[in-house]
């Protein structure tokens, strides 16, 4: 079955590739086993070289990766090419630091031996990908892998095979070999199997937690390692001192980066009542004064949504919503024009457990809670089972510090817009994964912790 890319914007298929299921599925595993023998033992200076070179690529062809990403799946190319940018970035950042974050370790105490830690490679990873940040999320998995001498195999998702084939070959022009980091392009059901296979060491999903469990559960029945970045419900937490016109500024920009389908976009502004009536009406107008359109124009803020269906799946979260009894107070309709095109939406008075409260709303709607006091923004922000990040917004930063530690999350910020950065580590935790990706933590995931004891 070939492998269709549809242009959001437009809703034509713009693109078709022929699947790797079969024996080219086969052939790519074994490419992969085959190359990792000699990939472990080249040293680490050759593959930092070789990440450098990988930066290189990206920002000789940063235009053209940015319009496949917008053509794919409807980015504004302004934020495609910030993409492509920082996937730049992470290759650069472990170019300069994997050799010191693998260094061996000597552990003193044993006044007799020799005792160290080494961090040596697993083997071909397996890395199931969404189309969100086509670029990014498979970047920051395998800048640090093929640093730590892993080997790649990305499974990515189905609207956007034509950036699968590029970032392939991206590797190949910097000159990585050819089984370095392969692109296999499959459909999810046949996801188990690659899991089984015995070629494959582990397994890192970026996506929805219903993938994530599925994901994990066969992993874990053949012992595989998991890392799962999973989805997320962000609170943003205004309190009453916070600076009004900044804080509504890049809440506007936490909500619709990407569209809105960002897994650490804000997506419950929780504010004290104190101020919620000014920040409501500010952000309300912030909101509808957003360039909606053509993804390829640099004026536009706000892009199609990435496919017709999950336009289709936020629109019955957004009515659930207000049939629930929350209140719609701006747009709240699919737009009235061809493409996946949703407006900025804003929704207040939004009921316990209806959507907009319990579940993640991947696109442009904002939900917008009251709250008496600091002490229940707190209790609010947790009251989900995600817990990817959280920002609060206050003029005190010693009391955004204490706010920020009492988040259940895996990133807290005060201040400023929850975002991922090579040098910190991310993830979540609760039903928004485990594991982290990048700095340190990111690249000693799939590395075989060895204690190496010398009498
Ligand atoms: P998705 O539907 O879960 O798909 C993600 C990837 O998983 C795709 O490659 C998909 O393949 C594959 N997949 C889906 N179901 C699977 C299954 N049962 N077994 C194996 N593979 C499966 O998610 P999405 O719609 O692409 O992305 C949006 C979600 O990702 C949101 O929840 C968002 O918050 C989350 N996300 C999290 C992070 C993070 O860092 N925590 C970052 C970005 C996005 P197909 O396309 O072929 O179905």
């Amino acid at each position: 079955m070939p492998i269709e890319s549809t242009n959001p914007t437009t809703g034509t298929v713009v693109d078709t590739f022929e699947s790797d299921s079969g024996t080219d599925r086969d052939d790519r595993l074994e490419r992969a086993s085959d190359t990792f023998e000699g990939w472990r033992e080249t040293s680490i200076e050759h593959r930092q070289q070789l990440l450098s070179a990988a930066a290189d690529v990206l920002r000789e062809g940063r235009d053209d990766y940015a319009e496949l990403m917008s053509r794919e799946m409807g980015k504004p190319i302004g934020q495609a090419r910030d993409e492509v940018e920082k996937c730049a970035w992470v290759c650069d950042y472990y170019a300069e630091h994997a050799a010191e974050f693998l260094a061996d370790e000597v552990v003193a105490g044993e006044p007799n031996a020799r005792t160290l830690v080494t961090y040596q490679p697993l083997g071909p990873i397996l890395a199931i990908m969404p189309w969100n940040f086509p670029f990014w999320q498979v970047f920051r998995f395998a800048a640090p892998n093929l640093a730590a001498g892993n080997v790649g195999l990305l499974k990515h998702a189905s609207n956007v095979p034509g950036c699968a084939r590029a970032i392939e070959a991206v590797f190949r022009e910097a000159g990585f070999p050819a089984g370095a980091f392969q692109s296999l392009l499959i459909g999810s059901d046949e996801v188990d199997e690659v899991i089984a296979d015995d070629r494959i060491a582990g397994v890192t999903l970026t996506g929805s937690d219903g993938a994530g469990r599925s994901v994990a559960e066969t992993a874990g029945s053949e012992l595989k390692k998991t890392v799962l970045e999973l989805g997320g419900s962000d609170p943003f937490v205004v309190l009453e001192d916070a600076p009004m016109e900044h804080t509504v500024e890049t809440a506007v920009q936490a909500r619709l980066i990407n569209s809105g389908q960002s897994c650490i976009a804000a997506k419950r502004f929780i504010v004290v009542d104190d101020v919620y009536d000014e920040f409501l009406d500010r952000f309300v107008e912030a909101m509808d004064g957003q360039v909606v359109g053509d993804p390829m124009d640099d004026a536009t803020d706000v892009g199609p949504q990435a496919r017709a269906d999950l336009m289709d799946d936020l629109h019955e979260q957004v009515e659930a919503t207000l049939e629930a009894g929350g209140e719609c107070r701006l747009g709240g309709e699919p737009m009235d024009r061809e493409g996946a095109f949703y407006p900025p939406t804003v929704l207040t008075d939004i009921p316990a457990d209806s959507p907009a409260d319990s579940e993640e709303l991947f696109g442009p709607v904002a939900s917008v809670f009251r709250v008496p006091d600091e002490a229940a923004a707190i209790e609010q922000a947790n009251d989900t089972r995600f817990g990817l990040g959280a920002s609060v917004w206050t003029a005190d930063l010693a009391r955004g510090e204490r706010v920020a530690r009492q988040f259940e999350s895996g990133l807290a910020f005060v201040n400023e817009l929850v975002k991922s950065d090579p040098r910190l580590p991310f993830g979540g935790v609760k039903d928004s994964g485990y594991g982290r990706e990048l700095a340190r933590d990111g690249v000693r995931e799939f590395v075989n912790a060895k204690t190496i004891w010398v009498q």
